[in-house]
């Protein structure tokens, strides 16, 4: 399996979108059917287990997990520290092999890191010696696909105008992980893995960063799997939240969010959300003392 790719970029054969015009009056419409996926964008995760190695022992940190997700759903994983969650995303996006079962993308076997499948970390993966716009053409450039107009109506999008050539330590996290995400989109991935990108932001910046994703998701129609241990986060964002034990992780719960969207950061108020949000955080209750226990080596 090949080393992590942090730039997702697409191979130079892939020149899906070499024809987009350069017209910068383009239409919203003609943005969008730029940034649309070309898959189907399906994650099927069959019976699961990985165990790693440590200097104690085997360590099973995923059993047995079964998980389907729907071309361009949203879910969100929430669960404890240490039940799994960054191994099972790590296990999709091709980084690690699952030792036992198997992940599907679109009906394929995963075989190592893939382009079409963009990660976003809680550290944003930027090149700090380049600039924000070197970064974010960086993956387009790989193929020799770059695309300008398309470039530059990311910026717009992110809100990065003005800082196309500062260099990321120069922005604040909330905008280094708006270039982040211009970063990712501009590989056009058809599916999105998310772990706990917003968890290092003020509450402010993060409220921005939610909305901004679910602009981007709604307008794209990607799947995302978003990795939180913040339910409200977790409801606000899915259609689909799924919770994890503790560790060894498997699936504990998958809870249906049938708040209507498009969505605010204002909904988190209403009855319903409360009522999702109270199921969550029961689900998750247990998990979180077992999680704790285990951490202090009481299990
Ligand atoms: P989460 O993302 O839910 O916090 P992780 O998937 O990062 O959980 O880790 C699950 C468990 O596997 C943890 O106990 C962690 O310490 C362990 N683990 C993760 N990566 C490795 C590794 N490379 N080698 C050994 N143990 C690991």
């Amino acid at each position: 399996m090949s080393e992590r790719d942090p730039t997702n970029a697409r191979t130079a054969t892939d020149e899906q979108h070499t024809d987009a015009t350069n017209d910068a009056d383009a239409t919203d419409k003609e943005f969008r059917s730029w940034t649309e996926s070309s898959g189907t964008g399906t994650v099927n995760i069959k019976d699961m287990t990985k165990v790693y190695g440590t200097d104690s022992g085997e360590l099973t940190a995923v059993d047995s997990m079964d998980l389907h997700i729907e071309a361009e759903e949203f879910v969100t994983v929430l669960g404890p520290s240490g039940c799994g969650k960054s191994t099972v995303m790590e296990c999709i996006a091709g980084y690690l092999d699952p030792t036992e079962g198997e992940v599907l993308v679109n009906g394929d076997s995963v075989d190592g890191p893939d382009p079409t499948r963009g990660v976003v970390f809680q550290e944003n993966r930027l090149f700090p010696w380049k600039t924000i716009t070197e970064n974010v053409r960086f993956g387009p450039q790989m193929r020799d696909a770059v695309d300008q107009s398309r470039i530059d109506r990311l910026f717009d999008q992110m809100g990065l105008e003005g800082f196309e050539d500062s260099y990321p330590h120069e922005l604040s996290g909330g905008m280094q992980q708006r270039a982040e995400l211009a970063r990712l989109l501009a590989n056009d991935p058809d599916i999105m893995l998310m772990d706990e990108p917003f968890s290092g932001l003020d509450a402010m910046t993060k409220e921005l960063m939610q909305e901004k994703l679910l602009d981007v998701w709604e307008d794209d129609d990607r799947t995302v799997l978003f990795i939180t241990h913040d339910v409200e986060e977790a409801i606000l964002l899915a259609d689909r939240v799924v919770v994890m034990t503790a560790r060894p992780g498997q699936v504990k719960d998958v809870i249906d969010v049938d708040l209507d969207r498009p969505r605010d950061t204002d909904m988190v108020t209403t009855d319903r959300f409360n009522e999702l949000q109270r199921r969550a955080s029961e689900s998750i209750h247990d998990e979180a003392e077992r999680a704790m226990e285990q951490a202090e080596g009481r299990a």
